[in-house]
């Protein structure tokens, strides 16, 4: 590991900081937070403050969801094309941005530039992608049965959004929900989450001189985030909350939308399995699961959690992935040639500590790396684990770091029961040659997406989501805006 830890504030940073809105967004106006009330955005390559944005209080979040309601009727009635073209504007606006927005993104969440970049495009070609979605909302028209009625059913927009996201990808989990509510007429308010504010911040901007009429989106930074989403929640006006974050918070977010039978989509954590089969293409497999594992530094609910390695190849595909863990350069993501940044604040990293030292107490050997770095900032060495047993939590839990613990299996039956044996059900990987065996695991892991030899599954035209506790629901492809539209049927009496 190479590590190039920098400083903060070139005049670059400073003047691209500068240019982002730091207020609340309500009602197509950006204002201060009612109390005044403001907090800090931190560089986790730093630790020091780059921005202070205002912090909405529970009046904040109600106006909010006041503006959404009151925008709703009128959005709904946009023709399908302007809101695909606003969508379309706004892909472009951010593609034609791509270089400040990574930054912004990269100073306030760590990841390197260049993985900054590719964020920002992925989130970009959701608004694209929904933005040719916008005009392919169809209904139906039958004949009962028995021939004496007909049905029509019409989609029509759910109503006015609430939407919750993460840190560890500050614009796609944002456009991955916007984009489909605006592609099918509905209003939002969305809370981004506290670490990373900005990057929806300068978001909102771009929507807004995109030509998005006021109050369809609506951001509120809170760090009273229960204190504050809670009340909108309850209220009843919004018909739809999309949370993506930690399965937790999902657990309570669903309880609060019970009481008013809101829609709820929700994106949890994962714990993903990479299984290596003895007739795996071992490079293939390696380059896989440098992709699966260090994508985000590790800080994806994607990333590979847990890798079970036939045994006969598990010393070759151990030594070739900690070759290129150890060789992986570690600093401040703004930093040339820097592949791996910091991780996101002091607890993140913590739970890395942790949850390493929880491996080694029960007998895990550190292949490489295997210790945070000392200095300013929450890095983590690149860490490849070996012989980790079963009852390591890193089987259990998200690492959310760039660690690799790896496991050995003999059969296909074994690797199999392994990669069940969680409560999440998000995605797994699998590196095999051989078809029959691709798709006979495919079919029987349960998860919402499968990486066939392949570390990546993200694609905004693929269907995005888990099952068991990793979440309901889908983002993306043609079934993501299904989530934003409810379906009526009118029955029909008619004379033939
Ligand atoms: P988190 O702690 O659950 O936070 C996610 C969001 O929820 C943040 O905006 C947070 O706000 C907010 N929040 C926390 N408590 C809340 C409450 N009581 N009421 C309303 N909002 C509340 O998760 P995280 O640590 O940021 O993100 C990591 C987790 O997200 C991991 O588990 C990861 O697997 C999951 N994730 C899932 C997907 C997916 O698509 N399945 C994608 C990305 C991440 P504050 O932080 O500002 O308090």
């Amino acid at each position: 590991m190479t590590s190039t830890q920098g400083t903060a504030g070139s005049e670059r940073e400073r003047k691209v900081l500068d240019s982002v809105p730091t207020g609340l967004l309500i009602g197509g106006e950006w204002r201060p937070a009612t109390s005044g009330a403001t907090t800090k955005v931190e560089d986790p390559a730093t630790g020091e403050v780059l921005a202070e944005v205002a912090d909405a209080g529970p009046e904040d979040g109600m106006a909010a969801l006041a503006a959404a309601h009151e925008a709703q009727a009128g959005f709904a009635a946009m023709a399908p094309r302007e809101r695909g073209e606003i969508l379309r504007r706004a892909y472009e606006a951010m593609m034609a941005n791509v270089d400040d927005l990574a930054l912004v993104m990269t100073l306030e969440m760590g990841k390197p530039l260049a993985e900054s970049k590719g964020e920002v495009a992925y989130a970009a070609e959701f608004f694209r992608w929904f933005s040719e979605e916008a005009v392919r909302i169809d209904g139906g028209y039958a004949t009962a049965p028995n021939g004496q009625s007909r049905f029509l059913v019409m989609k029509q927009p759910v109503g006015p959004c609430v939407f919750i996201t993460p840190w560890n990808f500050p614009l796609a989990m944002g456009t991955r929900k916007i984009g489909p509510a605006i592609a099918a007429g509905c209003t939002v308010v969305i809370k981004p989450a506290h670490q990373t504010p900005l990057s929806m911040l300068a978001l909102g901007q771009i929507l807004l001189d995109a030509g998005l009429p006021a109050g369809v989106l609506n951001i509120i930074n809170a760090t009273d985030a229960g204190g504050v989403m809670e009340p909108i929640i309850r209220d009843g006006r919004a018909r739809k909350l999309s949370f993506t974050g930690s399965t937790g918070v999902g657990k309570t977010l669903l309880r609060q939308a019970s009481e008013k039978v809101l829609r709820t989509s929700m994106e949890l954590g994962g714990n993903a399995s990479f299984i290596v089969f003895d007739d795996a293409d071992l490079e293939k497999a390696v380059a896989g699961a440098m992709v699966a594992k260090m994508r985000n530094m590790g800080e994806a609910c994607t990333a590979a959690n847990r890798f079970y390695v036939h045994r006969s190849i598990s010393g070759a595909f151990a030594e070739k992935l900690a070759e290129k863990m150890g060789a992986l350069v570690v600093g401040r993501g703004t930093e040339d040639g820097v592949q791996v940044g910091p991780l996101v604040d002091a607890k993140g990293r913590d739970k890395v500590v942790d949850l390493v030292g929880d491996a080694l107490a029960h007998g895990a050997t550190v292949k490489v790396g295997g210790a945070p770095v000392d200095g300013p900032g929450y890095f983590y060495t690149p860490t490849v684990l070996t012989d980790v047993p079963k009852e390591s939590r890193l089987n259990h839990e998200e690492i959310f770091g760039p660690v690799a613990p790896i496991s050995v299996f003999d059969t296909e039956a074994e690797a199999l029961a392994a990669a069940n044996a969680t409560e999440f059900g998000l995605v797994n990987y699998v590196f095999t040659e051989s078809l029959d065996r691709a798709l006979r695991v495919a079919e029987k892991l349960e998860s919402g997406m499968i990486g066939l030899n392949t570390g990546l599954v993200s694609n905004p035209a693929a269907p995005f989501g888990g099952v068991k506790e990793s979440g309901l629901g889908r983002e993306g492809g043609s079934v993501g805006i299904d989530e934003f539209l409810e379906t009526k049927y009118v029955a029909i009496g008619i004379a033939i």
